[in-house]
């Protein structure tokens, strides 16, 4: 069963082929707009789109296209974003002062910048933000109802990995330097915010407000692992040496 691009009603159909080189899209009984205009669009266009922000796109994604490798995706954002922790990780050491250089064991360091650790760091902190994701939207649906009929969990985590890559954005930093600073990545950080809440809010049929709710314990359960990791890892040494 496919979907309107426009208002999301099921739909039978999306096209009627006549001959090899015809086809007609249908369209919508309920807005009586064209049900998926994006099937005779270049998928750059729908790229394009899905840059833009644009729910239709998402909708064409996730329900009426034959696009299945959503994991390669999610291992491409996973293999990034530890590589983007990586690279950043000598800057953050030239950050510390004398005195906290002496503080903090050489071995902490190189422990916290292993590429190996922040791997398995970062698949900890993915997995758990879908896993809460997924959880406050079942809790959702179980205390305030209203569940959409072709709500399933398996399309909100492969919504979730398509409008995270947003973070995608933070490899630019790793090639110009320059604007790896923390303005820039607070710019990724807002646009990847507001690609997974129309993501969101496409699968779960939500307001920008109702997906703001079943997202935001993923938000801080994921920043909240990104960060305590990092302050473990300084904080070990100190408390060994004392
Ligand atoms: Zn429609």
């Amino acid at each position: 069963m496919y979907i309107c691009i426009n208002c999301g009603t099921e739909c039978k159909e999306l096209f009627r082929r006549y001959c090899p080189s015809v086809l007609k899209i249908l369209k919508c009984e309920k807005c009586g707009l064209l049900a998926d205009k994006y099937i005779e669009f270049d998928p750059v266009i729908v790229f394009v789109d899905l840059i833009l922000i644009e729910k239709p796109a998402y909708r064409h994604l996730l329900y009426n296209s034959n696009f299945k490798s959503y994991w390669k995706i999610g291992i491409i954002l996973w293999l990034t974003e530890s590589f983007r922790a990586w690279s950043f990780c000598d800057i953050k050491e030239t950050e510390l002062t004398a005195s906290e250089v002496n503080l903090v064991n050489n071995d902490a360091l190189q422990d916290q910048c292993n590429f190996y650790n922040l791997l398995i760091h970062t698949a900890l902190a993915f997995t758990a933000f879908i896993c809460t994701v997924i959880v406050v939207t079942e809790l959702k649906w179980f205390i305030i109802g209203r569940k959409p009929y072709k709500y399933s969990t398996r399309d909100l985590s492969h919504a979730l990995i398509v409008g995270g890559c947003g973070k995608l954005l933070a490899f630019l930093g790793i090639v110009w330097r320059h604007i790896a600073s923390g303005p820039y990545y607070l710019l990724i950080q807002g646009y990847t915010i507001l690609c997974l809440l129309t993501a969101y809010s496409v699968v779960c049929k939500s307001g920008r407000g109702g997906s703001l709710i079943g997202l935001i314990a993923g938000f801080l359960l994921y920043g909240y692992i990104c960060t305590s990791i990092s302050t473990l890892h300084l904080n070990i040494p100190n408390i060994t040496l004392t």
